[in-house]
Parts: structure tokens; sequence; C-alpha cells
């Protein structure tokens, strides 16, 4: 039977739990909190965070107000984090269905209390300390001030202190920032501030073990799978998404066809192309078109990416597999047989990272939940081959 879906990602739920209870493992007494900004970086968040809710996570962090309104619509009844900053026009709805936010000014500390005390709503917040990052947060030595206005403020409450690390691995940076972070939380507890959570660890620092500090860790990308690329990736954690798209068109070429826009690459030898329709649109990166970068797994085999990527659409040089079909399932990430291609080999072809690879699938591509990986639907033998 043909597959239901021109392209679609497979999330393997059970991937996912296996990889949250690792985190668990990993970081000890603290508690998870799941990150699951951009769609649970591509998997779909509220799947995931129903996974969160059912494992007993009692926090999870998002990128902006509409990812946490979306989860609450959803059902979705943990408490959440606004990990970025909100702009006026979304505080609101942040107390309206009591989101924390970060606070990173003693300007906003101020208008959030303004606000929350119109609705007389007590709105939780994070003061959050930039050590070294430079893109949000308060400078260390103005955190006491901004700490004691929170701590003044009647409509707000301080439920946490977090920084963000700009690098991992042991360097003077991270040791630096660990440091400044250390000094300035013991800054604000001893002038009498209780801090409920404090939390500093993305998934480098969690694994790295050595970044863990306070009593909470926020991880992302390593709950799918994936560490950045500069770690290496701990062997118990299970790649979550697998990206697939039925090839919807066959054709052989003689030698010396150019294919696609441009006609950038041409076929060298008689050949057959298969037409897949996952393009740049649905995340397949435009540089894997380029000087044949890319690949795809096609009964079990390594196909070339040929000519460049379309928007909708991307080719495929098959000449080499005897039997491809029609409706046949081509793997752009993800197990076909004994063969694979995981996100980052896909970012490291791309001159991406894997981060941006996982949050670029498009919102075209269906996302399928299961419980496993599916290589039992991948290609029967037919009998007519086309
Ligand atoms: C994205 C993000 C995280 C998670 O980072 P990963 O590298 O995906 O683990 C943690 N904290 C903040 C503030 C973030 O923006």
């Amino acid at each position: 039977m043909a597959p239901r879906h021109r392209a679609w990602a497979e999330i393997n739920l059970a991937a996912f739990r296996t990889n949250l209870r690792e985190a668990a493992a990993v970081a000890k007494q603290a508690k998870v909190w799941p990150v699951l900004k951009a769609n649970a970086y591509g998997h779909g968040a509220i799947a995931a965070a129903k996974i969160c809710e059912a494992e007993g996570i009692n926090r999870i962090g998002v990128g902006d107000s509409r990812e946490a309104l979306e989860l609450r619509e959803s059902g979705i009844r943990t408490p959440l984090l606004v990990l970025g900053t909100v702009i006026d026009s979304e505080l609101p709805d942040m107390l309206t269905h009591q989101i924390e936010v970060g606070v990173h000014s003693e300007l906003r500390a101020r208008e959030l209390n303004n606000l929350a005390s119109k609705t007389r709503k007590v709105l939780g917040v994070h003061l959050k300390i930039d050590t070294g990052m430079a893109r949000l947060g308060v400078r260390p030595e103005a955190a006491l001030r901004v700490a004691q206005t929170i701590h003044e403020a009647p409509y707000l409450e301080l439920r946490g202190v977090m920084t963000h690390f700009s690098a991992i691995s042991g360097g003077k940076t991270a040791a630096g920032q660990q440091a400044l972070f250390t000094s300035t939380l013991h800054e604000i507890q001893n002038s009498g501030i209780v801090i409920p959570s404090v939390h500093c660890a993305s998934s480098a620092a969690l694994y790295a073990k050595s970044g863990v500090i306070g009593n909470a860790v926020r991880p992302g990308i390593s709950l799918f799978g994936i560490l950045p690329r500069e770690h290496s990736k701990p062997p118990n954690l299970q790649a979550v998404l697998s990206l697939r798209a039925q090839v919807v068109f066959l054709k052989d070429l003689p030698s010396g066809t150019p294919v696609g826009y441009g006609g950038r690459w041409v076929s060298h030898r008689p050949t057959r192309i298969a037409t897949l329709p996952i393009g740049y649109n649905d995340g397949i990166p435009y540089r894997l078109g380029a000087e044949g970068r890319g690949n795809v797994l096609l009964r079990g085999c390594r196909c070339p990416i040929v000519g460049a990527i379309s928007m909708d659409y991307c080719t495929v040089d098959v000449g080499h597999v005897p039997g491809v079909a029609l409706s046949d399932v081509a793997t752009l990430i993800g197990r076909d047989g004994k063969e694979s291609i995981c996100a980052e080999e896909v970012a490291e072809a791309a001159g991406t990272i894997a981060y941006e690879v996982t949050c670029s699938i498009g919102a075209r591509v269906r996302r399928v939940f299961c419980e496993e990986n599916q290589p039992h639907i991948l290609n029967p033998i037919k009998k007519t081959v086309t």
C-alpha cells in the first residue's frame, strides 16, 4: 500500500521518553525542565509536552508567548516559562494564563508589576543574569538591584534565577560564566532574598556535568537525541525524528541530461532519477543540492541528491539501486536497513548545525507519532517494477 503522506516526520515518542529519563538520571537531584521551543525543535511541541506531563515534569520552557498559549490551548497544565523576553503586547496573555516570564531589566520588572496590579494577578518571574552571552539578561552588577525590585513588587513573585552559557566544555568562558553566576547568586541570597529555583544548564552543560549549578536544568536538543557538535553523544540518547518522503516520479535519463534549475547537475551515464515531494520549504537545506552534498536512503542504499533543491521537490540519482518503484519510501533522516543518516550528518553537509536542520522542517511535513521506529513499512518488494 502506498504511504498516506507525501512527506512526513516520524516522531518516536518512546525515544523521547528514554531521553527524558536519561536527562533525569544525569541531572540527579536537579529537576529537568524540558525546553520545547520552536515546536519542540521541529518535533511537535504538543505531543512532547503531553509526554513530559505524563512523566511528572514540573515546568516546561518555551521560546515565546505564542508557543506557551498553544500548549495551554491543547490542555497542558504544567507550569510554563517563556525563556526569552516577551514584548509589551504579549504581557496580558501571560497574566491571564499564568505563564512565567524571564525578567531582563529593572524597567521591565516595574512594567510587569504595574500591569499585573491592574489585573490583580501575581505573575511568576525568573530573573535572567547575563554572564557572558550578551544577548538577554541583566548585567551581574545590576542583578541584586533588580532582584530587590522584584522581591518588593507586590504583584511579582521571584520563582527563579537563571543564566545561559555561551560555551561549555571546560573552556575559560564556561568557567568564567559559572563563577560569575555563582557569585551573583550568593550576593542575592546573602541579601535575604529566597530563590526557589536556580537554573543554568542546557544540554551541553548537563552532559558536561560540570555545568550543572542549581536545582533545575533546561535541556532541549538532547531530548531529541542530538548533542551540540563539539560534544560526544552519550550512548543512551536516541534520535527521535526520521524524515521520509515517497517517490512520486521516476524517469530514465540518457547520459548528458541536465537536472533541475540551472541544469547544474548533468547525468554522466544513463541513469534513473527519482523525484521526492520535499524541498527547501519543507526544510531540506538548499545547499544540499549544490555539488551533490546530500544523500537519501532508498531500499537501504545511499543515493545522492542531484540538481538544485526546489521549493517543493528534490531529485535523487537512483541508477545504482535495483527495483526502485513509485511510492517507495525515501529516508532523508533516519534508518533504512543497515544504513542511516542522522540530523548531524545533514547539518555537516549543509554547513549548518543540527538544531537548524530539525527546526526547519516545515509545517507541510506531517508529524506522524509512533512508539517505535517503523522500518517494516519501508518498501516491500513489488512484483511489477515500473
Ligand atoms: C534553547 C535554550 C535551552 C536549551 O538548549 P539546548 O542546547 O537545546 O539544550 C536552554 N536555555 C535557554 C535559555 C534556551 O534558550
